[in-house]
């Protein structure tokens, strides 16, 4: 009988680009913390995430509860509902839609549409990191441009775009540095890049935004754009992973060749369409993270802690040595996310909380950066 060993060696099966692949890490759950460091997890806070500090609209968790109770049932694979109310609320039409299982996976959906080895992909840095990751998994090159004063520098983004870029990402308000880039400059990028490029406008924090730039006329104009949107955020909706894309009919139609059929599941499905009803909630979530952001900048201030001034509902705040001042507030049962991954181990990221989250958040701080 031959050996069998129970670990056989995948990798030499394995493609390359799967071998290199980085791997994303993501927040420290809580549970996770509080097993670790021996703490009741009802006591600790995590604002490493930028997860919604206020929860979700009472009136989605409740129309989740209830689409549980035909959970034997497939959901609906076109998501008919969904893109109803968003046609409305983001007035285009239902086939300008696309709805991915977060909006990470539609910046996976552009890599299996677009993305051949050697493409050229052009992004900030720092910036939401999964640009990266999906550009290296297809084969792409990253072409990591650096931010001037933490904020996306669009004629330098212009700049490194050449005939092998396919795609060009603009988060805004960016992650991690929470800068905003103002609908005339991206009006006046957009219309000079070549026609073989698609511009991806990441609208992740648009709802905390007064009025965010709606680069509709873009589209309507023919230009090659795709502007994604998520329920993670200011919807409250992490957990369930939902998310959207609009553009024009021909580029969705392209992405759903490349989706799962049933890639939104019931329970997410339901809930979204609640949520974009519930503008109230919307309204107290971004009132409340404007003062709760307020409460933090100014203490930081107070502090003499340098911060980026944030139109998000996070904060960067430097504070010295990152990756030992998340260790030490993990210890008290706050957990913050570090930036060292970003190439900012001076830095921490903390995401707006509630008023008495803040203020534990900022006493614990106070200790830990005495100077
Ligand atoms: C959080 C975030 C997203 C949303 O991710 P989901 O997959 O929808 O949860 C997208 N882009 C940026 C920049 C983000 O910070």
């Amino acid at each position: 009988m031959n050996t069998v060993s129970d670990s056989p060696d995948y990798t030499v099966l394995a493609r390359k680009s799967a071998l290199s692949q980085p791997i994303y890490e993501p927040g420290k759950p809580i549970e996770d913390v509080a097993r670790e460091l021996g703490l009741d997890p009802s006591t600790i806070i995590k604002v490493a995430s930028n997860e919604n500090a206020f929860g979700a609209s009472p009136a989605a968790m409740e129309a989740g509860r209830d689409a549980i109770g035909q959970c034997e049932l497939y959901p609906d694979g076109g998501c008919a509902r969904v893109k109803e109310s968003l046609a409305q609320k983001r007035r285009v039409s239902a086939e300008q839609l696309i709805i991915g299982n977060g909006s990470n996976e539609i910046i996976e959906l552009l890599g299996h549409a677009f993305l051949e080895p050697g493409d050229e992909v052009v992004m900030g840095a720092p910036a939401f990191i999964v640009y990266k990751l999906v550009t290296l998994l297809f084969g792409g090159t990253p072409i990591e441009v650096p931010l001037i004063d933490h904020r996306h520098d669009l004629n330098a983004l212009a700049a490194a775009v050449t005939d092998r870029t396919k795609l060009v990402f603009l988060p805004s308000p960016n992650n991690p540095t929470g800068t905003a880039n103002s609908q005339e400059e991206i009006f006046q990028f957009v219309r000079q890049l070549p026609d073989s490029v698609i511009f991806v406008f990441d609208e992740a924090y648009a709802e905390y935004l007064e009025s965010p730039p709606d680069l509709r006329p873009l589209i309507e104009e023919g230009r090659k754009v795709i502007c994604l949107r998520t329920f993670s955020k200011i919807y409250g909706l992490a957990g369930l992973r939902i998310g959207y894309g609009y553009s024009s009919r021909s580029m969705i139609q392209l992405l759903n060749r490349v989706r799962q059929p049933f890639n939104i599941n019931a329970v997410a499905q339901v809930a979204a369409v609640a949520a974009l009803a519930d503008d109230a909630f919307i309204n107290h979530c971004r009132v409340s993270n404007d003062k709760g952001r307020a409460q933090l900048e100014e203490a930081f201030i107070k502090m003499r802690l340098e911060f980026i001034p944030s139109a998000a509902n996070f904060v960067m705040v430097k504070v010295g040595d990152g990756n030992a001042v998340f260790q030490e507030l993990q210890k008290e049962g706050i957990i913050v996310r570090p930036m060292a991954p970003y190439g900012m181990g001076e830095w921490v990221r903390v995401t707006v909380g509630s008023p008495g989250q803040n203020e534990r958040l900022l006493t614990e701080l106070k200790k830990k950066v005495r100077k």
